[in-house]
């Protein structure tokens, strides 16, 4: 039975290869990667010899997988590495580990850079505790609901972000979070340019409008803000004042509910009460 070794490689700086990456990379039959190119490239600076490759990318990940399987069942030792970081890190990765793991073979990890870790190690952030969103859907239902979610998050959030869409990105987290929290935005990591730039999210957008879009990007976004306590005092305030201007009740209930995460129907009562409709 071969073993899957699921290798991190630099996200930038080769001199971030560990030494277990190298000596796996060297010692595996089969080396599953994104793209043979980029990975041959790794390999000949670490001076390893010609390998089989199998690529694993967006569009061959279920076929690459049974192949991976079956080589694993043949007894061959497998790394698989992504083009930079760490496999299955918004990359692919994860269907391969389960379905190894499935077929019983022992899955062992090499672990080294990924993106996300470095950013918040040097983000000055909260990093007790974090939530990794990864790349936000690229638009509609999709990217408004995650942006959504992402405004309530109690903990320092990681998201990642192509050089051209930062400052759009920017400009939707100011529309959805507000201006006034803090990000960290890290450029570049672990390369000659590499740029740690911090301020409020109402500054990254001045910023990164007029900013030259080079390079890939880590945001951190500071945690949101602890919400007040909810007595029933301020309910009956948020309710009178959503009631005013002839309101219809249903949509000051909705308001209210929204407002404080509470269920529909119980505000919906409490404001028909308040009209002095029940
Ligand atoms: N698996 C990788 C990891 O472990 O971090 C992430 C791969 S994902 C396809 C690529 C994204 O990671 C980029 O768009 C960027 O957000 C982030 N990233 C990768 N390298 C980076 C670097 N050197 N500096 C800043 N962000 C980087």
């Amino acid at each position: 039975m071969g073993s899957l070794y699921v290798v991190a490689t630099p996200i930038g700086n080769l001199g971030d290869l560990t030494l277990r990456a190298t000596e796996t990379l060297s010692n595996v039959d089969v080396i599953a990667c994104e793209d043979t190119r980029r990975t041959g490239n790794l390999l000949r600076h670490i001076g390893a010899k010609e390998f089989r490759y199998i690529v694993v990318n967006e569009h061959t990940e279920y076929d690459a997988t049974k192949q991976i399987v079956d080589a694993l069942n043949n007894g061959d030792d497998v790394a698989l590495v992504s083009d930079a970081g760490t496999p299955g890190i918004s990359d692919p990765g994860s269907l391969l580990v389960q379905a190894a793991i499935e077929a019983g073979h022992q899955v062992v990890p090499i672990p080294g850079a990924s993106a996300s870790v470095s950013a918040l190690s040097v983000s000055g952030m909260d990093s007790r505790r974090f939530f990794f969103e990864g790349f936000l859907p690229r638009d509609g239902k999709e990217r408004t609901d995650r942006l959504a979610f992402l405004k309530s998050v109690p903990v320092t959030t990681v998201v990642y972000e192509a050089p051209h869409r930062i400052a759009k990105t920017m400009n939707d987290l100011q529309e959805n979070l507000g201006g006034e929290r803090r990000v960290v935005l890290a450029r570049e990591l672990t390369k000659i340019h590499e740029e740690i730039w911090r301020g409020s999210i109402r500054d990254a957008v001045e910023h990164f409008s007029n900013a030259e879009p080079i390079g890939e990007y880590v945001i951190l976004i500071e945690s949101a803000p602890p919400r007040p306590a909810v007595t029933e005092d301020l309910i009956e305030t948020a309710l009178k004042n959503a009631l005013v201007d002839g309101r219809s009740v249903k949509d000051a209930a909705n308001d209210v509910a929204d407002m404080f995460q509470l269920p529909k129907r119980d505000l919906y009562e409490r404001a028909l009460r308040l009209r002095g409709q029940r």
